[in-house]
């Protein structure tokens, strides 16, 4: 295999072809190993190795040396490209040493190209928590708080694609400040984090922050009933009947991996890109077009009624506080409709 490697780097391009096409093959059967396979093609040792290099600056200052890594770098993209299959717990770990190594001398266009596309490859990766991976990383290795900010982007795009939330944030940080330099912070491990920290008692809803039992022996059944009727920042998704926090419910029924009633949906659910609401795909383009929403930050909008909220903090104050008039668990004028209902189907 490794011949066929050093060809891929040959100047000839029927040689590259060729080594390309059987490389394909190859990696088609069983007993291939996308580990061995990634080490032989990207790894640095491997590359010096073959090009009988001893500089370990090379990729800084040998111009002849980059265009090998990034002839690796960009075959490396369309392998995996062609056979996802090929990133796997052990595969994943000699990329991110590849990203490592070359992150800070990724200057020319392909070879950030293809750097960038093996840092989303990582960021999609469960097994090995690719997210946390590649916070951990750039945060580490990437220098350029421009580049740091654009790859951030670029992750923030690719979950909106996923239909799954952010879950990375670019932070600015305090110039001044050595402790608070430009970063990217990972959604996920400050949101868990937030919860050790706030800390909520057991018997208070996380979700409204209301007490609902001080008795440490119901709580499980009395949270389970709080959730399922009264939390006035939930609700119940009507195709899955799971309980959502209400400003979740638009991600809910149109995410990839959300709603389990989404195939019995009688219409296809899309969002908006301007205020986030779900609209049947059909007239979502329609609406685009006279959406006049223009979501900042946080912001987001209430799914209910329709009013903008400042963002997590707000929307609580816009539930529990029932200031939401069209919440069906606490707008007074909805619950008068239910009860003359039911009144109604008593008689
Ligand atoms: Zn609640
Ligand atoms: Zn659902
Ligand atoms: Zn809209
Ligand atoms: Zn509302």
């Amino acid at each position: 295999m490794r011949p066929l490697i050093e060809r891929l780097t040959s100047p000839t391009k029927p040689a590259k072809v060729v080594a390309t096409n059987v490389l394909a093959t190859l990696s088609s059967f069983l007993c291939f190993s996308p580990k061995n396979f990634f080490n032989i093609l990207i790894s640095k040792a491997q590359i010096d190795k073959q090009v009988r290099n001893t500089d370990d600056n090379a990729l800084e200052r040998d111009q002849k040396y980059q265009m090998i890594v990034e002839t690796r770098a960009v075959s490396a993209k369309s392998y995996i490209q062609n056979a996802p299959w090929l990133i796997t717990e052990t595969s994943a770990k000699v990329l991110l040493d590849f990203i490592t190594w070359v992150l800070p001398y990724a200057q020319r266009t392909d070879l950030k190209n293809a750097t960038i596309f093996l840092i989303k490859e990582i960021y999609q990766f469960e097994q090995v928590d690719g997210v946390k991976m590649v916070v951990t990383l750039l945060n580490k290795n990437l220098k350029s708080a421009t580049l740091l900010k654009n790859i951030t982007q670029e992750l923030v795009e690719l979950d909106k694609q996923q239909r799954v939330p952010p879950q990375v944030i670019y932070v600015e940080g305090n110039k001044n400040d050595k402790n608070d330099q430009p970063r990217i912070v990972s959604l996920k491990q400050t949101a868990e984090k937030q919860i050790d920290l706030t800390d909520f008692p057991p018997g208070v809803c996380q979700f409204c922050t209301h007490e609902v039992t001080k008795d440490l022996k119901e709580v499980e059944g009395k949270m389970w009933t709080h959730l399922l009727k009264d939390c006035s920042c939930c609700c119940i998704c009507p195709s899955c009947h799971q309980v959502v926090e209400i400003c979740y419910l638009p991600m809910h029924v149109c995410g990839d991996r959300e709603c389990s009633g989404q195939k019995d949906y009688a219409y296809k659910l899309d969002l908006c890109e301007h205020c986030q609401l779900p609209f049947e795909e059909s007239l979502l383009q329609q609406h685009e077009a006279q959406c006049q929403v223009s979501l900042k930050g946080d912001q987001l909008v209430c799914p209910l009624c329709g009013v903008i909220l400042d963002g997590g903090e707000d929307a609580l104050i816009h539930y529990s506080e029932l200031k939401c008039q069209a919440n069906p668990r606490t707008s007074q004028e909805f619950q008068d409709i239910i009860k003359q209902k039911m009144d109604k189907r008593g008689d």
